[in-house]
């Protein structure tokens, strides 16, 4: 009876473990993966993209940017002035690269509730 006690509170006692574990691994977890990169034309939302998918995004037809090792950089553009191009990436939230002629905006940002539904923004 003794040694049934002692596994039924090791059990609880285990249980108790997972709940308190699990939970932080998951909140790690979606904290690594927590940063997005935003895309705006003229103010107007063009798209969202994870940091920690390499990919290449192409925003109309003036620019284009490469998300690749968890940076950012705008590796084409048509602007005269290239300035986009030469900031060279970014990588922490809150940076942003701004090409003025072309209005487009691409910046890191954190990870809000809308974004928390995957796939619905992708
Ligand atoms: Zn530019």
């Amino acid at each position: 009876m003794k040694k049934r006690d002692f596994l039924l509170i090791g059990a609880v006692l285990a249980l108790a473990l997972l709940c308190w574990v699990v939970p932080r691994a998951a909140g790690i977890f979606a904290g690594k993966d927590a940063s997005r990169v935003r895309v705006t034309v003229g103010g107007e939302e063009y798209g969202t993209y994870r940091l920690s998918e390499d990919q290449t995004i192409e925003i109309q037809d003036t620019n284009v940017c490469e998300i690749k090792d968890g940076e950012v950089n705008m590796i084409q553009a048509d602007c005269p002035d290239q300035l986009c191009i030469h900031q060279g990436p970014i990588r922490i939230q809150g940076e942003t690269i701004v090409c003025l002629p072309n209005r487009v905006v691409v910046e890191i940002t954190g990870k809000d509730k809308e974004e928390q539904l995957d796939g619905v923004v992708q």
